[in-house]
């Protein structure tokens, strides 16, 4: 038996069942460094990213002990996003797969409270949720966490930068002073010593070097004239051509000045800045997500929040004078198996940010000359997928299944030309493989779907 077996450690059975059937045969470092310490009950805080499989370790540490029996909520888990709170509910849900009746539910902002607060009086042993809604619940009185066991603080950096302290420091006042707190954060910046320090007891500290060796971001940095910073990404992209990929603007002008001379060089972008209206933000991101739009090019401010990540590249248009936020923008790339890539333009004012980031990793930074990549693109960048918006959502009472059976039945494309289909109240937006778009608008401007026909446009 290997020390990193996970039957090394005190684990019910069927949790060891379900690991093996996962095919988890050794423990990760965060995994190895960290269970023994949570199993003995013990505070912890882990400095390790996503990626290190830190979700499996808190999972395995705060299922072990509860008891099924008892329909008190015995486990809270705080997450940043929505996002991140329903993978992290699924990666509980499937660890705690062979374990008997565990109830594992999420409450997040963005749902209805009323069916939230039913399933609440059934009685959760796991909840998995954003801070916001969590406190909303204990506030109405429909949860709460006399009997919690375990406090997990998930991101715990990005939950700060989203200004979570308050409702998180109000939720953790109405738990039990005996319960265990595991923090887990990439960085480890004032603001967390801080939150250490008010809520956790003589806790032990883990700290990950490289969550992710198999896949290391590999950072490049590229000196530019400020003048010349716009054309420089086109000569970044048009020397991987990475897509997916993110372009970070210090500021909203900077975002749309790029996103017009990208499109205008035969490059898919949209821009995502604090200023759009939440609409028009939902279908950028909606673009984005279908794999309709090649680069985003968003503000920090912008991009907070949202769950993007795995992206092929993330491009520093300006560095951040913040090494902790340079650390979180390279962050999105080359998550769940991908090789990462960071590409940073610093102008001569900016060496003192570079300087931050390198004290931060500890190493040289790979400088790299601008001048030895091509000019500019020698053919468009273009994503796999285009959108066709059909003026007509859930108000209409359209469903995913109503545009797939229009577009693969009537209008006779093949169905794995269809990608992500999303609805909104009064739009839907479907992916359609690029060369097959036009046709597809085209068909469905012709016929009808459910019976009706809609107004549809291409993006
Ligand atoms: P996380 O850091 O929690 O986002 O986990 C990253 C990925 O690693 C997830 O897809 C997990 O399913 C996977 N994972 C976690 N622990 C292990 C392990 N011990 N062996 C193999 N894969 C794992």
């Amino acid at each position: 038996m290997n020390s990193s077996s996970f039957s090394t450690l005190s684990l019910p059975p069927a949790l060891l069942a379900t690991l093996d059937h996962l095919g988890y045969e050794h423990m990760t470092p965060v995994q190895q460094q960290a269970l023994p310490i949570i199993l003995s009950g013990r505070d912890l805080i882990a400095r390790s990213r996503t990626g290190s499989g830190k979700t499996a370790a808190f999972g395995i540490g705060l299922l072990t002990p509860l008891n099924p029996a008892f329909f008190g909520c015995q486990a809270l888990v705080l997450c940043p996003t929505r996002e991140l709170a329903g993978q992290t509910a699924t990666a509980l849900r499937t660890l705690a797969r062979g374990l008997s009746n565990i109830k594992i539910i999420t409450l997040c902002g963005g749902t209805p409270f009323g069916p939230q607060a039913a399933s609440l009086e059934q009685g959760a042993h796991v909840i998995v949720g954003t801070p916001g809604r969590i406190k909303d619940h204990l506030d109405r009185g429909t949860l709460t966490l006399d009997d919690l066991n375990c406090l997990v603080l998930d991101e715990a950096d990005r939950m700060l930068d989203m200004g979570f302290l308050e409702p998180i420091s109000e939720i953790i006042n109405k738990t039990p002073q005996r319960r265990q707190t595991l923090l887990f954060s990439a960085t480890y910046p004032p603001g967390i010593e801080a939150l250490a320090g008010r809520f956790m007891r003589d806790p032990e500290t883990v700290t990950i070097e490289d969550a992710n060796p198999a896949n290391p971001i590999v950072q490049r940095f590229y000196e530019v004239q400020p003048q010349d910073r716009l054309q420089a990404v086109l000569r970044l992209l048009a020397q991987d051509r990475p897509q997916p990929c993110i372009a970070f603007c210090h500021t909203r002008q900077q975002c749309q000045e790029l996103q017009q001379i990208l499109s205008s060089n035969g490059v898919s972008a949209q821009a995502l800045h604090g200023d759009m209206e939440q609409r028009e933000r939902d279908q950028v991101l909606a673009l984005f997500a279908n794999q309709s739009c090649s680069v985003l090019v968003a503000t920090d401010v912008a991009a907070r929040g949202i769950d993007i990540e795995g992206v092929a590249a993330v491009i520093n248009v300006e560095l951040s004078p913040d090494p902790a936020v340079h650390t979180h923008r390279i962050g999105r790339s080359g998550r769940a198996g991908q090789s990462g890539l960071a590409l940073s333009l610093v102008a001569p004012a900016e060496q003192g940010r570079a300087r931050s980031i390198e004290n931060n990793i500890g190493e040289p930074l790979a400088w790299h000359s601008l001048d030895k990549l091509p000019e500019r693109l020698d053919r468009p960048l273009l994503p796999p997928m285009r959108t066709v918006a059909v003026a007509g959502g859930r108000k209409d009472k359209l469903r995913p299944g109503d545009l797939l059976g229009a577009l693969t039945g009537e209008a006779g494309l093949p169905a794995d030309a269809i990608g992500k289909i999303s609805i909104s109240d009064f739009q839907a937006l479907v992916a359609i493989r690029w060369d097959l778009a036009k046709t597809a608008l085209e068909r469905l401007e012709e016929g009808k779907i459910k019976g009706r026909r809609f107004k549809v446009r291409l993006f």
